[in-house]
């Protein structure tokens, strides 16, 4: 089977892999989509260490083909996600504390297991998520990843109905950061990036007002819109620094700063700044089984609405070639539909 499979170049080969057999509670998913995430780019480019050989892809949605033994979740025809969470421990005291994400021993599909951009993937039964049949395949790959991750990054920011909070980078995830932050939490959306296009796309999805950091002051724009007061929240997704330093410039007293983007650098703090003002910044890691649960579910209510573009798999190093000139409006989705009859 085709799998997009990360050479030692940090490059992506197209390769005819053979899936190992079924473990004791797997499943064997034929895809049919997957989304490529920013992350993907990063895991390339070995961002968080060498990965040669490894299948990419975490925004996997296929049909369950075959289960091995002791699987009950799940049945053959069962279609499921295949997300970041690939498998925690189910014993520490992260997975006990509803933060299995954050568990010591997790394994994440795509960077230390291989993933879903393959026209096959092997997935643990328990992690696999099933996926509304009324939800669009494709459209549910985004879910997977970039719409659990805002979903639960604005869920952490503890907006509340009516208050003002700031998506930084309008991307794959931003774009979804604003349906949910709009459509599912009720807020009032200002949106943050340095291209007109995603700003634009940020206005059709929803957000109240649109700011382009190059023309203009963040911090000044967001007191302007708030009678001087600032943002209640923002939720930074931008792959740079300086929108992170940004995201605490623009809100008030008392915010919380919610990182998600993850460029490989160092934000800067201003102390007084952090204490005087009680200015809370909180990194957020993808989603738990049941915050994707609850993102699907609002997705398939026609609340969130993923915007994607479908691509052979073959398109895959073109497609980080446009990612990191920031020419993609929401995602390139690899279709396996064709190829995987
Ligand atoms: P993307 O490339 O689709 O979007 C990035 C966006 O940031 C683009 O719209 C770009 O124009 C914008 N941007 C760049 N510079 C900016 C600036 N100075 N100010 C404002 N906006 C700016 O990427 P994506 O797929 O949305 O992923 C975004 C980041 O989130 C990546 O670093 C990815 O690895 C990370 N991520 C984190 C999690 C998590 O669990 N925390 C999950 C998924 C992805
Ligand atoms: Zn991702
Ligand atoms: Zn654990």
């Amino acid at each position: 089977m085709k799998a997009a499979v990360v050479t030692k170049d940090q490059n992506v080969h197209i390769e005819d892999k053979q899936l190992r057999p079924l473990k004791h509670g797997e499943a064997l998913v034929q895809m049919e989509y997957c989304g490529v995430c920013h992350t993907d780019l990063h895991v390339k480019n070995a961002d968080f260490g060498d990965v040669t050989g490894r299948v990419l892809g975490h925004e996997g949605i296929g049909r369950v083909v075959e289960l091995g033994e002791g699987v009950t979740n799940l049945r053959v025809g069962d279609r499921v996600s295949i997300a970041w969470l690939f498998e925690s421990c189910g014993r520490c005291e992260y997975c006990l504390t509803g933060r299995e994400t954050l568990c010591r021993e997790v394994k994440n599909a795509g960077y230390t297991v291989d993933g879903a951009m393959a026209e096959q993937c092997i997935v643990r039964a328990d992690y696999a998520v099933k996926v509304p049949e009324q939800l669009d395949p494709a459209a549910a790959t985004s879910v997977t990843c970039a719409g659990v991750t805002t979903y639960k990054a604005v869920k952490v920011s503890g907006i509340q109905p009516g208050q003002w909070i700031g998506i930084f980078g309008i991307g794959g995830l931003g774009n979804l950061a604003v349906q949910y932050a709009k459509h599912v939490f009720n807020a009032k959306v200002v949106a943050f990036d340095i291209s007109d296009e995603k700003l634009e796309l940020a206005l059709s999805v929803g957000a109240d007002y649109a700011v382009n950091s190059l023309k203009e002051n963040p911090a000044d724009k967001a007191k302007e819109l708030t009678n001087g007061a600032g943002l209640d929240a923002t939720v930074v997704t931008a792959v740079a620094k300086k929108p992170f330093n940004q995201a605490i410039d623009v809100v008030k007293a008392g915010a919380r700063v919610v990182a998600v983007g993850l460029p490989t650098d160092k934000m800067d703090l201003d102390i007084p700044r952090l204490v005087l003002d009680g200015i809370q910044v909180i990194g957020s890691l993808v989603g738990t089984r049941e915050d994707l649960k609850e993102a699907f579910r609002f997705a398939a209510e026609g609340k969130v609405v993923p915007i994607v573009s479908k691509r052979p798999i073959e398109d895959i190093n073109h497609i980080f070639e446009e990612m990191e000139e920031g020419k993609i409006q929401g995602r390139m989705v690899i279709d396996f539909t064709s190829s995987s009859q």
